[in-house]
């Protein structure tokens, strides 16, 4: 990479909000124009600086939404006594600035070179690293089997669902969804935690030598993968983001 583009990536920079979605009542994606962006790899984050009139500053990390080479997007979980989650999805609006700093990592990362077969295992918004990864993985036409395991509080509260809905059904992607919370009426998927019973059932068995990706508040990442790993995946092929929080979706 040139050398002016780590320069840029370590210094924050003046982001243009250029649109705002709401992916659900909680949720909302931040599309931002980042002057000189030097691109992203599938898995990254960036870091998010606010300042207050009174010069009080609060700075969060947060996963790209979109692939590399798609406009910057980041999706955000509104926690309702966070100090800055509130702010990114209620009140920022199209055309506001943010300060960003980034792209940030290197080990949560997923290139179609790494292979597979790919297991992503998401809880609440940890479906945003892994969104990206999936976008990515349609983009260069990998054929990779993949498979994620989404674990959701109810069905409204399904980041993408549409998107990944439609992954499903075209791309040889199989996408599992379970519902800790409420299930609708109807509802035939799996329901409760993401546990051993259920990675039993529907991970890749250890021996196919698959590359695991979880994502998801803090005391779920871990539970998951140490759940992994007791099914025999070797801990070098588990790769691990925490979001915070003690939680779990
Ligand atoms: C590498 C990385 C990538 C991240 N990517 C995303 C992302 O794509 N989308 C996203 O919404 N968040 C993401 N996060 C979490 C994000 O950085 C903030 O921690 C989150 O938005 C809460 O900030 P806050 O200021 O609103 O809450 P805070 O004021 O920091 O915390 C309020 C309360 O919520 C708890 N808490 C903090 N974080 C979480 C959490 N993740 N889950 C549950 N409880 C929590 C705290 O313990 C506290 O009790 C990421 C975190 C990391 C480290």
């Amino acid at each position: 990479m040139a050398r002016a583009a780590v320069q840029r990536r370590l210094t924050w920079q003046l982001a243009t909000v250029d649109a705002v979605t709401d992916e659900t009542p909680r949720v909302r994606t931040l599309t931002v124009g980042v002057p000189g962006w030097p691109g992203h790899q599938a898995g990254q984050h960036l870091d998010i600086r606010l300042t207050a009139e009174d010069g009080y500053q609060a700075e969060r990390e947060y996963s790209v939404a979109s692939a590399p080479g798609e406009p910057v997007a980041i999706t955000v979980e509104r926690l309702d006594d966070g100090e800055v989650s509130p702010y990114l999805t209620q009140e920022l609006q199209a055309g506001d600035e943010i300060e960003v700093r980034g792209p940030v990592g290197g080990y949560f990362v997923w290139r179609p070179e790494d292979g597979g077969p790919l297991l992503l295992i998401a809880g609440g918004s940890g479906i945003v690293p892994l969104r990206a990864m999936l976008r990515h993985r349609q983009q260069t036409g990998s054929t990779v089997p993949t498979r994620l395991i989404y674990s959701a509080r109810t069905r409204q509260d399904v980041i993408y669902s549409a998107e990944l809905m439609e992954l499903q059904q075209g791309d040889g992607v199989d996408v599992v969804l379970t519902l800790t919370r409420e299930q609708p009426p109807g509802w035939d998927g799996h329901t409760g935690r993401v546990d051993a019973e259920l990675l039993r059932e529907l991970a890749w068995p250890a021996g196919q030598d698959p590359l695991a990706y979880v994502c998801g508040p803090t005391a779920f990442a871990e539970a998951v993968s140490a759940t992994l790993v007791g099914l025999g995946y070797p801990p070098q092929r588990v790769r691990i983001e925490r979001f915070g929080g003690t939680g779990g979706p």
